[in-house]
């Protein structure tokens, strides 16, 4: 009976989480096309046209694994020469010594999230481990920063159910991997993002290498030109109208990850 019991608890449990995640629907839809009156779009050429009644493409450009002074700055520089914001989920035990970098990026307008304090596979790992690798990183950045949710994504992309059910704000995966740590090719890192980006969609490169700050300076020159804007990973979610959840990871604001 009792093995009966914690059976059904554990069915519970799985159909709770799944609840907890299932959910991420768009409360907002935009179709600009949809607005405008069909004597004006008989006038327009077809460029113009085609900008009023494309949905706005936004993309978010996210950096793993820093900071690390001398590419991270290097990153911030152009970031702010083209007045783009970003998302850098850092690793706690390199925050001591950086800390001048962690307080530009928030004065700039970037996104601070939380990629553990040691690089840990959350995947395996004991739980109160994971707790304690997130948590040392969290009070890192409040000390720091202040306040605030301080999204993660977990190393590797990698965390399993249970895990997740310990973690308590939203986790985010990608839609493109260029797989930026090994080709170190800015040229071949760019052209995979560009051919391979969607509207709503996250980048992931890592600021730890000069050859990936390159290619996200190319791959935002690129992308610019064919009409995406680049927002922070909170803000893809806003204007997407979706309201991430905590435990849950997510792909992007329509990608919900299943975890095993
Ligand atoms: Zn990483």
């Amino acid at each position: 009976m009792k093995k009966q019991l914690a059976r059904y608890g554990a069915i519970f449990m799985t159909a709770l989480l799944l609840a907890a995640c299932g959910g991420g629907e768009r409360t907002v839809s935009a179709d600009a096309s949809a607005e405008i009156p069909e004597e004006i779009l008989g006038e327009l050429d077809e460029e113009t046209l085609q900008e009023l009644v494309e949905e706005p493409r936004y993309v978010a450009l996210t950096f793993d694994d820093g900071p690390r002074r001398d590419t991270t700055s290097v990153l911030l520089d152009g970031l702010l020469e083209r007045g783009v914001p970003a998302t850098f989920f850092v690793i706690g035990r390199q925050i001591p010594g950086n800390e001048d970098l962690l307080k530009r990026m928030k004065a700039e307008g970037h996104q601070i999230g939380n990629h553990t304090y040691d690089h840990t596979r959350l995947l395996t790992a004991e739980p109160d481990k994971v707790v304690e690798e997130i948590h040392k990183t969290e009070v890192l950045l409040t000390e720091l920063l202040g306040e605030g949710d301080y999204w993660l994504r977990p190393p590797y992309g990698a965390i399993g159910k249970t895990r997740a059910a310990l973690v308590k704000t939203p986790m985010i995966y990608w839609t493109v991997d260029p797989e930026d740590w090994k080709t170190l090719d800015a040229a071949q890192v760019t052209e995979h993002v560009v051919s391979h980006v969607e509207p709503w969609g996250i980048i992931l490169l890592h600021d730890f290498y000069p050859t990936s700050v390159q290619a996200a300076l190319d791959i935002i020159d690129q992308l610019q030109a064919e009409g995406y804007t680049f927002v922070t990973v909170e803000e893809l979610f806003r204007i997407r109208g979706v309201e991430p959840k905590a435990g849950c990871l997510y792909a992007s604001p329509d990608k919900l990850r299943s975890l095993s």
